[in-house]
């Protein structure tokens, strides 16, 4: 039995830039901030990460009071976001789901988002059940640590000793997959530079040859 998490951005969809575009009306609305996420290089970091750090960039802090009003606010901009910016799902990762669901593996998430903001993400583009459980942003801000605790959830679906794979497409993900010591597969379908996916024990262009992908995640 296999454990498989999957990062959501670049790796299952595509938001094209509804995300920031939702946490920057966020910032605006909370407080007054504009282009809050302007020169910041978030690709594979958590919403718990961006969120403090935009704010440590204008000289305020975060409480965990200012997360919470941030996600109750966040999350149905992100809604409104996802349609103006017609958000995808990446090549090929309906069917790759529907076969994997048919196989003797535990489905789960490995993602930076706000648990809200990943079913508010996935829901809409029909993939949000298929995913029993998963690691979320809320869980921890470094993506060791979240991806860790989602492991920890995702084994009570699972059989003892169970593999875990983690699907991603920065090197965020590859880092924190193998510190939890997962097999990392990467995709190059998201937010990487060339050679920062060398450190994936496969990369895939993308999930759309189904054998191939089938193979690569359970081998
Ligand atoms: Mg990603």
């Amino acid at each position: 039995m296999t454990i498989l998490m999957f990062d959501i951005d670049g790796t299952l969809s595509l938001s094209q830039g509804a995300g920031t575009l939702a946490m920057s009306r966020t910032f605006k609305e909370l407080w007054g901030i504009e282009n809050a996420l302007d020169g910041m290089n978030f690709a594979g970091r958590s919403d718990t990460w961006i969120v403090p750090t935009a704010l440590a960039n204008q000289g305020r802090d975060c409480s965990a009071d200012d997360l919470a009003r941030f996600i109750d606010r966040y999350v149905p901009h992100l809604g409104d976001a996802l349609v103006e910016r017609d958000s995808r799902l990446c090549p090929g990762v309906l069917p790759l789901l529907e076969a994997l669901s048919r196989e003797p593996v535990t489905l789960g998430l490995g993602t930076g988002n706000f648990r809200r903001a990943a079913e508010a993400k996935l829901a809409p583009l029909g993939i949000w059940d298929y995913f029993v459980d998963g690691g979320y942003g809320d869980d921890h801000p470094n993506r060791t640590e979240l991806l860790a605790a989602g492991l920890e959830r995702l084994r009570r679906h699972a059989d003892n000793g169970a593999d875990a794979v983690v699907i991603g497409d920065t090197a965020h993900d590859i880092e924190a997959g193998h510190a939890i010591g997962a097999r990392v597969v990467a995709v190059k379908t998201g937010y990487s530079d060339p050679g920062d996916l060398d450190g994936a024990d496969i990369v895939l262009e993308d999930l759309s040859d189904l054998d191939a992908s089938m193979s690569a995640l359970l081998r």
